[in-house]
């Protein structure tokens, strides 16, 4: 029997697991790990970020994207607190994460030594496993399990590695490298689907709500909402779980929503959640009947009073209610929704139609949408770029959309372009983020240009945390401290090796999109957008408008000022 040391016979074990990359920075405490992957960097890509927050988050999106595992490394104390945010956004979009940091020789721990944090203590909140790595001999057994807890979970794994501890040699005959893992799924109980046939077959104005969760059962949701005549609306992480051309699709439910789904909602005599965990009540029917599918039984009712709950997945599920409910070839309740639809839509054309400079948002939108391709991967950012993306996008099934949806931390846009042309060297990959939220990320463009990953990352340049100034006046408080200084982002991506174009008038933006997307080397295009435009909601609601109007009438009397306001005719539009 021969001898291997701890740190190989690991990284063997990633090998097994199909683990093929590595986002992180190394550094002192974890150099034996780095060493060992040095050996195997055929097999193990090391992706070295400029910020290892952009690891996480980069890790949290392939895992968004794939369903594998992500993996990210950084040293103990400075680099184990920057990884906080993006194992956050694993944590809370429920994906599995195993993050590797160093720790200060096993024999200095409790000395106060440099760079000393108490990892464990500090990942307890964030994490699913959260093992100090002891022995030499039991670490291949603790990855095994942090891995297969991770899956199982849908979370964060954690290990914080003493340098000196994985130095140690072991016998290489370990039993703990098999890698055989069921993933537990419920299986569906037929009284349940009895029951949701049933209340299905019933109902007048059935509405489906699919959340991110129905995004690996298209095809069964496809099919379903045909066979019985459903509108459907989706959550912002399901946008993509049918395509936004379907007929029965009524998009998105919230203030990113549409009016269409809002009204839906309130007329809806039979609500079918299907993978989601929706958190805003306000938006969903008042009293109507429900049947929520979901995987997880501890999501059933959670948000919404459930008359039939099904464990189970949503693919399986859905399939069976296709097969067993009545077929409806034509409802009138989802030809009221299309009609609504075919005028949101006419409106939202409208709206995409401005040529005006500066150049408005919902134009830059039908400008992306243009040079897209058939399986574009979006990676979207926090702010006002989430809304204009989520409304004005048309996504289909073959795309994928991916954002920071229940973290909502600023910044995700860029490591999820890095992250999708990664994983999907083939597929086009379009960051879509603010200048606020770039500007806490953009270092790393140039890790995009070093890999030469060719993503095209979209800034939409107001100088301004326009989300937070919208938030600030729709509860009738003045706009303060959002506003900051303009970076020229083009000749940042110049500086960074890659291409850059500034866009100030509308007349320049489709050639820029044109030569973004027919580039090699990764592109930013910095384009200045109207900083008046704002992102209203889909339906305004009362509290919103009362909102408004206190701050007109603050801003009259404290500033002596009419601020601009949106366009009366989108307001009434959307309020009545
Ligand atoms: P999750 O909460 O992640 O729920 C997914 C569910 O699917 C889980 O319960 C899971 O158990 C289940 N599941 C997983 N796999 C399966 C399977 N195979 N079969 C069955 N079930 C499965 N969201 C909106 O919808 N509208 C908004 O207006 C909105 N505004 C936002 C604005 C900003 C700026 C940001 C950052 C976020 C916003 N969000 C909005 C996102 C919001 O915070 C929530 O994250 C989101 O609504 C949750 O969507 P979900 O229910 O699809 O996902």
């Amino acid at each position: 029997m021969g001898k291997i040391k701890a740190s190989e016979a690991v990284v063997q074990l990633f090998e097994n697991w199909g683990i093929n990359h590595i986002y992180g920075i190394p550094g002192d405490s974890i150099n034996t790990m780095v060493e060992a992957l040095r050996k195997e960097e055929s097999k193990i890509k090391f992706y070295t970020v400029r910020h290892e927050e952009v690891a996480s988050l980069a890790a949290a999106a392939y895992s968004k994207l794939t369903g594998k595992i992500g993996v990210c490394l950084a040293i103990g104390g400075p680099g184990a607190i920057h990884l906080l945010n993006g194992m956050y956004d694993a944590k809370m979009d429920h994906v599995p994460m195993l993050v590797l940091v160093g720790h200060i020789p096993a024999r200095l721990t409790g000395t106060d030594y440099f760079q000393e944090v108490n990892t464990v203590e500090l990942f307890k909140d964030v994490a699913v496993y959260n093992k100090d790595i002891t022995s030499a001999e039991s670490f291949p057994a603790v990855v095994n399990q942090a891995i297969r807890t991770a899956y199982q979970k849908r979370g964060v794994a954690v290990l914080s590695i003493p340098d000196d501890i994985v130095l140690g040699e072991i016998s290489d005959n370990i039993p703990q490298l098999a890698t055989v893992f069921e993933k537990k799924t419920p299986g569906l109980v037929q009284s349940d689907l009895d029951d949701a046939v049933r209340l299905i077959n019933s109902a007048n104005n059935p509405v489906i709500l699919a959340g991110v969760g129905a995004k690996s059962a298209k095809k069964e949701l496809k099919a379903f909402a045909e066979r019985i005549s459903a509108p459907v609306a989706v959550t912002l992480p399901g946008k993509g779980s049918l395509s936004d051309d379907h007929p029965n699709f009524i998009g998105n439910i919230g203030k990113i929503g549409t009016k269409p789904a809002y009204e839906a909602m309130k007329s809806a005599d039979l609500l079918i959640m299907i993978g989601t965990d929706y958190p805003y009540a306000a938006y969903l029917p008042e009293g109507a009947k429900c049947v929520q599918i979901d995987i997880d039984p501890v999501k059933i009712g959670k948000r919404y009073s459930v008359t039939v709950g099904v464990v189970g997945d949503a693919a399986e599920a859905l399939s069976y209610l296709t097969d067993h409910t009545t077929p409806v070839a034509d409802r009138p309740f989802l030809k009221t929704c299309q009609n609504k639809m075919s005028t949101w839509w006419k409106w939202m054309s409208e709206d995409q139609d401005n040529k005006k400079t500066p150049i408005a948002p919902e134009a830059l939108m039908a400008g992306i949408e243009s040079i897209s391709e058939e399986d574009t991967i979006y990676s979207v950012d926090v702010g006002t770029s989430t809304v204009w993306s989520t409304r004005y996008l048309k996504v289909s099934e073959k795309q994928d959309f991916i954002v920071s949806a229940w973290l909502g931390t600023m910044g995700c846009g860029l490591p999820g372009a890095i992250a999708a042309k990664q994983a999907f060297p083939d597929r086009q990959a379009i960051a879509i983020t603010g200048d606020g939220a770039f500007a806490m990320v953009m270092q790393d463009f140039v890790t995009a240009v070093t890999y030469k990953m060719p993503i095209i990352v979209v800034v939409l340049n107001n100088k301004q945390l326009a989300f937070i100034k919208y938030e600030q006046q729709s509860a009738g408080q003045l706009k303060y401290a959002v506003d900051f200084g303009d970076i020229d982002y083009a000749k940042f991506a110049e500086a960074c090796g890659g291409v850059g174009y500034r866009v100030e008038k509308y007349e320049d933006l489709q050639p820029a999109l044109e030569k973004a997307k027919a580039s090699e080397v990764p592109v930013i295009l910095d384009v200045v957008v109207d900083v008046d435009a704002a992102p209203l909601p889909g339906k305004i609601v009362m509290d919103e408008a009362k909102g408004y109007a206190r701050f007109t009438a603050k801003s009259i009397a404290e500033n002596h000022k009419l601020e601009k306001m949106p366009p009366m005719k989108t307001v009434v539009r959307r309020f009545l």
